[in-house]
């Protein structure tokens, strides 16, 4: 196959290459703040002011008493952390991951004996930020509703692009893209750039056509390009098919676990993905799920399988303990940790998709 000339490279200005300051997400039920009044108020009204404060926070915690299941939520840094509520009756849950005798990967407990399993309490579900990041979109599974919109980014200057116009990634991804391609750029692998990012619907159902390229392109809301975490990258003078048998394609394959990004369509895995080999093609999960994936070498149809099937996977990454949980909604809540820090995602199919860890990370 002829190398696919890249002709048009936009390069990203230089600037420095560390990780960028984690963005805070907004919280999602931002109530009422207090806010420092800066009035001239008699000492007299202070008073009535204090007072009658003690007494709403008096008919607060009255009326919490009563009110059932009630949590706080701490949002750090973007995460969750439920420091109060009712422990849930919800039964046991959750068992050994059968790892096949995969030595790469530490999971706690035996195959097929239950795991120790951590305090639960229950959380509404449209309380909770919606990260999309574990959604399973597929020829089967059409993209269902959307938390991306908000997050979507010019993927431009800040990594380099085949275009400058119209190129956009989620901001999750354009992040791990843009500090994987920094280290690529310092360990001399390649120049990557990103060829294409997030697309409409409607770039989806012109690129798609009559269907004819089927093999490597999804249907119109079919395609993980709908949400922005989705990236694929070339490297200059590099065609797309060649990427796969390169230093600069292996590299890709290799490491790009560690920004939490996972090679979606990979050539073992065509009969699952329903996808042939696409060795540019890269998905944003965050980098606990990638590294498991990548250890376990499960593609995102088997991962999230296999998560709904054992309800509660538990694993050792860099010493710290990661939960991965799978919980249905009943009656608009879902069972959510308790005292640890978590995140969670649709997968796209009804169920959300929990990750949880104790404090200690390294940017999820
Ligand atoms: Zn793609």
């Amino acid at each position: 196959m002829q190398p696919r000339k890249n002709t048009n490279i936009y390069t990203s200005t230089p600037r420095a290459t560390g990780p960028r300051p984690e963005r805070r997400r907004p919280r999602p039920s931002p109530g009422p703040r207090p806010r420092s009044r800066k009035s001239r108020l008699s000492g007299g009204a202070l008073s009535v002011i204090f007072l009658s404060l003690v007494a709403v926070v008096a008919v607060i915690i009255l009326f919490s008493n009563n009110a059932g299941p009630n949590i706080e939520r701490e949002p750090n840094g973007g995460y969750y952390t439920a420091r109060t509520g009712s422990e849930s009756q919800e039964p046991p849950h959750g068992y050994g991951y059968n790892n096949g005798g995969n030595n790469d990967l530490n999971i706690n407990g035996t195959n097929g004996d239950p795991i120790s399993n951590i305090p639960l309490v229950t959380m509404p579900i449209h309380e909770i930020a919606d990260t999309g990041y574990l959604a399973l979109i597929n020829r089967q599974h059409a993209m269902r509703y959307e938390p991306y919109s908000g997050h979507i980014t010019g993927a431009w200057p800040t990594v380099a692009v085949s275009r400058v116009d119209g190129m956009y990634l989620h901001e999750s991804a354009l992040r791990a893209v843009s500090e994987m391609f920094a280290t690529a750029r310092q360990e001399d692998i390649a120049a990557f750039f990103v060829s294409s990012g997030f697309r409409s619907y409607e770039a989806q159902t012109d690129l798609y056509g009559d269907g004819s390229n089927s093999a490597f392109v999804q249907p119109p809301g079919h395609s993980e390009h709908h949400t922005g975490l989705a990236a694929d990258i070339l490297a200059p003078g590099i065609g797309m098919m060649e990427m796969g048998n390169t230093p600069e394609g292996e590299w890709l394959a290799a490491n790009s676990y560690r920004y939490g990004l996972i090679l979606r369509y990979p050539q073992h895995a065509t009969a699952i993905t329903g996808i042939e080999f696409e060795p540019w093609h890269f998905r944003y999960v965050g980098r606990a799920h990638a590294y498991f994936m990548k250890h376990s070498n499960l593609v995102l149809e088997e991962y999230v399988a296999k998560i709904i099937n054992y309800g509660h996977i538990s694993f050792e990454k860099d010493g710290q303990t990661y939960h991965i949980m799978h919980k249905l909604p009943q009656d608009g809540m879902i069972y959510v940790p308790y005292e640890l820090e978590f995140m969670v995602s649709s997968d796209n199919k009804g169920g959300f998709v929990i990750v949880a860890w104790n404090g200690v990370h390294d940017g999820l």
